[in-house]
């Protein structure tokens, strides 16, 4: 037996509860992990509420993120003892996650866990961290550079926000955050933020074309931010968007694009090609401060989770929730 939390749907309506789960009951895999840590991401919120239906198949164990050792393996490329990582892949959606004691999956998804990160430390980044690690390198790759001009960050005091100003600032960019919450002003500072901005600023309807002010972007909310945020971009600049905290929507005009040049980044982590997962792994380990990591990060348990889901979604967690599982 082993403890998860599971969803479950039926006449009795949407329910999250944390139970005892026979092994003979884990879907079919070819590893099977014991998790030593799993997180809340923003999915992971919509999922355990029932909020958004991410969820696809019930009983469904959440978690699209875990950490820990294989325990047994038919996969060639995984032996007991290894230490894994997974991201995404659909896992806490139609496939039982990572919010549990064990796991069984497919061995295609798993990463190995950089020497440099503890089970915990590789859940405090998880897929909000790695997240951002694809933001930094699709900025990189587009070509940003720290001296061509401030980097602003959306929902800064959120997962995906803290570790991209910790990343940002770490390798010489200058880092505006916005956030909802400026009592959070010296937290994003304590990251490595220049600057911290009001989320007023940018979540009302603006002008197709305004002031340019960042080189680059990163963001997490969507909707009236981003179609902001692209306005002020610089000429040549480059947009990434990976969130919809603030809605789905995308209320812009192509001005930016047509009559400034600027790129417009999308950003998935959950499909990712296995080399850009490995090589956002190898750039964590060594571009991410830990004492930063510590700053974000706050643990709880495989039953705290489901009220900090809750939480999560009102926009009350700073930074990121590692749920220590065993
Ligand atoms: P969090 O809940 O940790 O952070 C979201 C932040 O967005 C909040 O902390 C808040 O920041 C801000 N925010 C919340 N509600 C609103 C609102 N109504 N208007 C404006 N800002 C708001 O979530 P994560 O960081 O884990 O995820 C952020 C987003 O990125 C989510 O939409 C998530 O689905 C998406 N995501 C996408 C991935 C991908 O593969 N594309 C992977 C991971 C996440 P503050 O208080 O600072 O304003």
């Amino acid at each position: 037996m082993f403890k998860a939390i599971l969803i479950e749907k039926d006449e009795q309506g949407y329910r999250a509860a944390l139970k005892d789960i026979d092994d003979a009951q884990l879907p079919e895999g070819n590893v099977t992990v014991k998790v030593a840590a799993s997180t809340l991401n923003y999915k992971d919120g919509l999922a355990v509420t029932g909020k958004s239906p991410v969820v696809r198949k019930f009983p469904m164990v959440p978690g699209i993120d875990l950490a820990g050792t294989v325990e047994s393996s038919s996969h060639p490329d995984w032996q007991p003892g290894d230490r894994v990582v997974l991201n995404g892949w659909g896992v806490g959606e139609t496939q039982w996650g990572g919010l549990a004691e064990k796991a069984r999956l497919n061995g295609d998804w798993l990463v190995p866990l950089p020497a440099a990160f503890t089970p915990e430390q590789a859940m405090a980044i998880g897929t909000a961290g790695y997240t951002s690690m694809l933001c930094v390198l699709a900025l990189e790759r587009h070509g940003v550079k720290p001296e061509h001009g401030e980097i602003v960050v959306t929902g800064a005091a959120g997962g995906v926000g803290s570790v991209a100003v910790a990343l940002l600032a770490k390798l010489g960019y200058t880092v505006a955050a916005v956030t909802g919450r400026l009592a959070e002003a010296d937290y994003l500072k304590s990251l490595g933020a220049a600057t911290v901005l009001e989320r007023s600023e940018f979540n009302q309807p603006g002008k197709p074309l305004a002031k340019e002010r960042w080189a680059g972007a990163v963001d997490t909310v969507g909707s009236h931010t981003l179609a902001n945020v692209c306005a002020q971009t610089k000429y040549g600049g480059v947009v990434t968007a990976c969130g919809l905290a603030g809605g789905m929507d995308f209320p812009a005009s192509v001005a930016p694009f047509i009559l400034r040049g600027v790129t417009l980044a999308g950003i998935d982590s959950v499909m990712r090609p296995k080399p850009d997962r490995l090589e956002a792994w190898r750039r964590l380990a060594t571009d991410l401060d830990l004492a930063k990591l510590g700053l974000i990060t706050r643990e709880i348990t495989l039953a705290e989770a489901i009220p900090a889901a809750q939480q999560l979604l009102d926009g009350q967690v700073r930074g990121r929730v590692v749920v220590r599982v065993s």
